[in-house]
Parts: structure tokens; sequence; C-alpha cells
């Protein structure tokens, strides 16, 4: 049990955790306050909505089922999206990233020469990964 799934959220969050809900299978398009969501460990979340457009920070590791990530998280500075075995992509356009973990991600071929501002980046288990356009 977390957050969302105890009821509708009608007041604007900016932060929401739910780390490690089992149930959770949606994250409500309408919490497009939201800049802060951790819900890393929620296995059966297949996508976060694209509304969630103002998101800064975003820790989804451990979301196995997650298919994809939407290219509208424009303002994203931190992602941490390690053992998400289904992704196959970080999209070019969170070209404000400043921080990114994507251990064991082992669909992610490569990274967008577009995220010039990485400060830090943990790839772990990654081997491989071309890494152009990262400048440490
Ligand atoms: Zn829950």
């Amino acid at each position: 049990m977390c957050r969302i799934c105890e009821g509708p959220i009608d007041q604007p969050r900016a932060v929401i955790h739910l780390k490690c809900c089992p149930l959770v299978s949606a994250i409500p398009p309408n919490l497009v306050n939201l800049s802060h969501l951790d819900c890393s460990g929620c296995t059966r979340l297949v996508s976060i909505p694209y509304t969630l457009v103002r998101l800064r920070w975003l820790d989804c590791s451990g979301c196995t089922d997650l298919i994809s990530l939407p290219p509208t998280f424009t303002w994203l500075q931190v992602l941490d999206c390690s053992r998400c075995y289904l992704l196959t992509a970080i999209p070019s356009t969170y070209a404000k990233l400043r921080a990114l973990v994507c251990a064991d991600c082992e669909l992610l071929a490569s990274l967008p020469d577009t995220f010039t501002l990485l400060m830090r980046l943990d790839i772990a288990s990654v081997l491989g990964m071309p890494l152009a356009g990262v400048h440490p």
C-alpha cells in the first residue's frame, strides 16, 4: 500500500514517495505539479504519465516492468533507473540531466549525446556502453 493505492489525491502535490509498493500499476496523470517522484521498487508499474512535466527528480529503480520513459520530462535533473530491465532508451530530451544511475539496465544500448550536463554517471555493470557525449 502507498499513497496512490489509498485513494484519489486531490491536493496539488510536489513530492510523492511510493517506494516498493507491489500493487500500484499506474500513477494518476493529473499529478502535474509533481517535481519529486520516488516509485522505486514498484514492480507493476509499466509507464509513468507523460503529463508529469515538472519532474526534476525521479527514482524508478527496480521498476522491473517499466517499458519506457516519456520524452516530456525535459526538466529532469536526477534519474535513477537502475534495474529497469526492460528499458531500451533514455529520451534525448532529458538535456538537463545532471545525475544518472542506470546500473543493470541490460537493454540500454547507448546514451544520447545531448546529456552534456551529466556530472555523475553510474552504469555499474553496464559494460561496453558507448559514452559519447558524457563529459565527467
Ligand atoms: Zn500502493
